[in-house]
């Protein structure tokens, strides 16, 4: 762990002395600060979003609010074992720990000192489907590894927009309804835009964990050699699904949102990834990158598997998300476990570890 609490201590040095040069956009001109863009951004929405009907924002409207989710969930009871213990074997440590044999000559490095580099990247408006994000004035950040492979994961702390139950957005960039339910049921043409996460039964709130959990996994990728680009960096952006899917198919190789599921259950139920529904495989970007998708949710819950995580019957439920319809890049949301899932410190770094063999997994295929 030498090596990982260095990283952090660099890290924490480059985010002190870099409290960088506002927004960088990669395409386009982008770039507005925060408090200029509002505005000129909702300009925009107007000319790029037709008109509501507004009967169909009234029937989204009679969801269930603040129960959670990202738009999904409710995942129906698994028919095996309720109640089954959760696997009780002691934690193995983490595989990426340098080692050192015996005796052994330390191996003469010529590498550069580790240095980190933290940008922050705003929704450029010129981006495809950036005109249907309603709350955009926050920005990602991304981190730079100068010993890095160049592939940039984004890396989505589920939740975490103030006000995001108060706005709607469409469900699919074509205006047709959703096909599954969630928090926002079948049918409906539009959904939050972004939903104010559950609460764990003993009173932790999924937004807080989404984030400690994207911190460890964001500085493990980094040792490991990885980008990342976090779409939310701290307690609160003002980023919802649709504009943080459009900063990650611009910035990033794949996009993957961490969650824990609401589904009233009094167990733990499991781990599992959502997988694309076949009625949105039509969609353009969907149709590009559904398999790809699947590819990498199927890798992130063999990652879990093997560090010992309860999987939810195959590891996977189909769940028609904004994330998914909005997506030009392999994207998945993984839902960690539920409300009653174990959630120390701990048992987060297990199956974070679980998470990053999953990622080398899919990105060595
Ligand atoms: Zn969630």
């Amino acid at each position: 762990m030498r090596f990982h609490r260095l990283t952090s201590y660099i890290l924490t040095l480059v985010l002190l002395s870099t409290l960088l040069a506002g927004c960088m956009a990669p395409h386009g001109s982008g770039g507005q600060s925060p408090e200029d863009s509002e505005e000129a951004a909702s300009e925009s929405i107007r000319e790029a979003t037709p008109e509501v009907p507004e009967d169909s924002s009234k029937a989204s409207s009679a969801q269930p609010s603040g129960k959670d989710d990202q738009e999904h969930t409710t995942v129906p009871e698994e028919s095996g074992t309720p109640g089954a213990p959760v696997p009780d074997e002691p934690l193995s440590r983490p595989s990426g720990e340098e080692k050192t044999e015996p005796g052994a000559t330390p191996p003469e490095t010529t590498e550069p000192p580790l240095e980190i580099t933290r940008t922050e990247v705003c929704l450029d408006e010129s981006w495809a489907f950036a005109g249907f994000s309603a709350i955009h004035t926050g920005a990602a950040v991304l981190y730079h590894t100068n010993r890095g492979t160049g592939i940039v994961i984004g890396l989505n702390a589920g939740h975490g927009t103030r006000g995001g139950g108060k706005q709607k957005t469409y469900c699919h960039p074509d205006m047709t309804p959703k096909v599954t339910g969630g928090t926002t049921q079948a049918g409906a043409v539009m959904s939050y835009a972004i939903s104010a996460g559950m609460t764990f039964r003993d009173g932790i709130l999924e937004r807080d964990l989404t984030l400690a959990a994207a911190r460890v996994l964001r500085d493990r990728l980094l040792d490991a050699g990885f980008d990342v680009l976090m779409l939310r960096d701290d307690v609160d952006v003002q980023l919802d699904n649709v504009a943080r899917t459009v900063i990650c198919n611009n910035t990033a190789a794949c996009h993957i949102s961490l969650h824990w599921d609401s589904d009233g259950l009094d167990y733990d139920k499991g781990a599992f990834f959502m997988s694309v529904p076949d009625g949105i495989k039509y969609l353009e970007n969907v149709a590009a990158h559904w398999e790809e998708s699947e590819k990498l949710g199927t890798c992130l819950i063999d990652g879990l598997r093997e560090r010992g995580v309860r999987i939810f019957k195959n590891g996977s439920y189909d769940m028609d998300l904004t994330q998914t319809a909005y997506s030009w890049i392999p994207s998945v949301d993984i839902e960690l476990g539920n409300q009653c899932s174990e959630h120390s410190e701990q048992w987060l770094e297990n199956q974070v570890e679980g998470l990053l063999q999953g990622i080398k997994a899919y990105f060595e295929q």
